[in-house]
């Protein structure tokens, strides 16, 4: 267990133990098996976590339920207060939880410490809505009636998150929901079950603090079954996704068949465009944290180049260059200096060849990469597969590894129809310097997708903005904007202050 390990001192600091109990319904349990979280760099065992029987997950739902009166009647601005002591908490542990970010889901360090620090950033914003959220009264056409909007929480809501952002998905939802009034049982990924008991250890700890129960906040364990408990339980009014297409699916069927509501954050396969004009400077950089960021393991990495025919080469023969560096800055996420990690486990290993495999038989040819690389932990080379049709299986799934698939494009027309021609609509990027392009390709006819950039690449989005895709990534929006209407429920109210009863259109019925 590297949790007894003295050079992993940070994992006691955050309270992990050898094992773990993985339920937090106010309080710490869980009586399901146990489970090993693995180390991606090294494949060692971190600790154990005792995940939640379905009984249980039902129970900290009813738990959650008990607490959220209170919550909810306490004033915005008082439950802003307690979000502001959460992300104070978060800004006291940034370095501790960041580096187990990158220990258990395998990110660089710097990457782990982003996240956490996002989600400090949304507690910041959660603070300022708390004194903001708005109500509206409209003019109403009968005398002595007024016609107001007012926005309520919505309850306990579900938040369901994938590995791959084990932290800041949970804190875009949990601060936002929170503020708004609302109780939230989450479930992490199987994979990544320490971060979530460590981040729920701060949460509960100022919510208690507080005098609040902490089951504002529950915390349940487990793979797909205990996710479909949260799914099917009509006690849950909003089930916040994020992960795969294909489960996001079944869920957000499962949830519409009990007129439930959903938020769904799917995957992408988004493009990154290089116009004739564009800084190829600026764009290689870019193209190099996006396709190879988080070992391709973000659902905003670059999957699809889209390079103009007259700067292909250039741009290619300037991406391979910098691909040999990063493969130079290749090692344990943990390590200064490093920039390229593993991949998350051995399934994703497992997909990373299978996609390598399916390229080549389909006329695939490989620029960069395409290998395993020999050394404990998930490492693969980071890949660039030219060659391929654009109609290809391969190129129309979302494959979760540092692969991208070059294509040569001849008109900023076709640019954009290769962009949208696949099912998902997440993020897109143009690289151009022309005014007329930037517009074409931010207007009704450009891109389809919820994220549209113009010269930065596809991944590495701010908090300020709503986040989200649309067609199959699912079409919700998370984070800034107003995002936060998601978490409430919008009251339409009439009130008749005069002492007549007009009906509205003029209508007689006496
Ligand atoms: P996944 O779909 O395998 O799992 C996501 C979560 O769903 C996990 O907690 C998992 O345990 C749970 N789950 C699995 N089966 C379930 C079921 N039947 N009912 C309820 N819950 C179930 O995804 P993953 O491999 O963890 O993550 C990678 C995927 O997530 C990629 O497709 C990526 O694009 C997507 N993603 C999207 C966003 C976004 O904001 N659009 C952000 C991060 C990740």
């Amino acid at each position: 267990h590297l949790v007894t390990d003295p050079k992993y001192g940070f994992l006691r600091q955050l309270g992990l133990t050898i094992e773990n109990p993985g339920l937090y319904d106010g309080r710490w349990g869980g009586s399901g098996k146990v489970i090993e979280s693995i180390s991606p760099a090294t494949g060692k065992v971190i600790a154990k976590v005792r995940t939640s029987t379905l009984q249980e997950a039902s129970n900290a739902i009813t738990e959650a339920r008990k607490a959220w009166p209170q919550w909810a009647l306490l004033p915005a601005p008082t439950r802003g207060e307690i979000i502001r002591q959460i992300g104070e908490e978060l800004r006291n542990n940034l370095k501790p939880l960041g580096r187990l970010v990158s220990l258990e889901m395998g990110k660089i360090l710097p990457e782990g410490i982003g996240e956490v620090q996002e989600f400090i950033d949304i507690c910041d914003y959660a603070v300022g809505l708390s004194r903001m959220l708005p109500g509206s009264m409209f003019p109403s056409e009968r005398k002595n009636h007024a016609l107001l909007e007012k926005w309520n929480p919505l309850g306990v809501i579900g938040v369901i998150s994938a590995f791959n952002f084990p932290i800041a998905v949970y804190g875009w939802n949990s601060a936002i929901a929170m503020v708004c009034g609302n109780g939230i049982i989450w479930k992490g990924a199987l994979t990544t079950p320490l971060v979530s008991i460590a981040t729920t250890k701060i949460i509960t700890g100022v919510l208690e603090r507080n005098g609040v129960p902490g089951s504002i906040a529950c915390l349940v364990t487990g793979g797909a079954d205990v996710g479909e408990t949260i799914v099917n339980d009509s006690r849950i009014p909003l089930v916040s996704f994020t992960g795969s297409t294909n489960v996001g699916r079944n869920v957000a069927i499962k949830v519409q068949e009990r007129f439930g509501k959903c938020l769904l954050e799917l995957g992408g396969n988004n493009a990154l465009i290089v116009a004739q004009d564009a800084d190829l400077e600026m764009a290689v950089r870019a193209a190099v944290f996006s396709c190879v960021g988080t070992t391709g393991q973000r659902c905003t990495t670059t999957r699809r180049l889209l390079l103009h025919s007259k700067i292909k080469d250039e741009f290619l023969g300037k991406l391979k260059i910098a691909y040999k560096c990063i493969l130079e800055r290749l090692g344990d996420p943990l390590d200064d200096n490093v920039l390229y990690g593993p991949l998350h486990n051995q399934h994703a290993l497992d997909e990373y060849k299978q996609a390598i495999d399916s390229a080549l038989q389909n006329g695939g040819k490989i620029e960069f990469g395409g290998k395993q690389i020999n050394r404990v932990g998930f490492y693969v080379e980071p890949t660039i597969i030219s060659g391929l049709s654009s109609k290809a299986e391969i190129v129309q799934k979302e494959t979760f590894a540092p692969i991208v698939y070059v294509f040569e494009v001849n008109s900023l027309e076709d640019a954009i129809a290769f962009n949208n021609s696949v099912q998902q609509g997440l993020s897109s990027s143009m690289f151009t310097k022309n005014l007329g392009n930037v517009f074409q390709w931010i207007g009704p006819h450009g891109s389809d997708c919820g994220i549209i950039n113009v010269n930065i690449g596809t991944s590495g989005a701010e908090i300020g903005g709503a986040f989200g895709g649309e067609k199959s990534t699912g079409g919700g929006r998370e984070s800034g904007s107003d995002a936060w209407k998601h978490y409430m429920r919008r009251a339409t109210i009439t009130i008749n202050y005069g002492n007549e009863l007009p009906l509205a259109q003029g209508i007689k019925f006496e």
